[in-house]
């Protein structure tokens, strides 16, 4: 845990949010600012700064955010409709917040960029 890092602190309960999943792993919690009818933001418990940083280690971790993603997804009713999973690596690829996060979308048409 780094604590500096929000994500690490809404993962701890120090910070709140609208948590939706969580387990020893990763916690799932809405978007404070949803840009999609759907915006959750999946993330690891462990302070990973961005995609970059990920080692063999962590391929476990992947896997599972990806199912985590899915089964909320599909509890949403979006596995039929579809979704995006986005995740915005470093200044030029979008990435605001420094802990490694994945964003599930969706409930509208989203383009093909944005
Ligand atoms: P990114 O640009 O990929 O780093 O995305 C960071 C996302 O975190 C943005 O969509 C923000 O709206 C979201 N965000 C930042 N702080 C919070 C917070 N305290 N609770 C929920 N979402 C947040
Ligand atoms: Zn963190």
């Amino acid at each position: 845990m780094s604590a500096e890092c929000i994500f690490c602190q809404i993962a701890a309960g120090k910070v709140p949010a609208e948590v939706v999943y969580q387990d020893e792993q990763v916690v799932a919690f809405k978007d404070i600012r949803p840009v999609a009818p759907v915006h959750i933001l999946i993330i690891p418990r462990k302070h990973i700064p961005d995609l970059t940083a990920i080692t063999p280690e962590d391929k476990e971790l992947l896997g599972h955010i990806h199912l985590v993603a899915v089964q909320i997804a599909r509890e949403l009713g979006l596995t039929e409709r579809g979704f995006r999973l986005v995740n915005n690596c470093k200044d030029e690829g979008g990435q605001v917040v420094y802990h490694l996060h994945f964003h599930l979308l969706g409930g509208r048409q989203l383009r093909i960029l944005g």
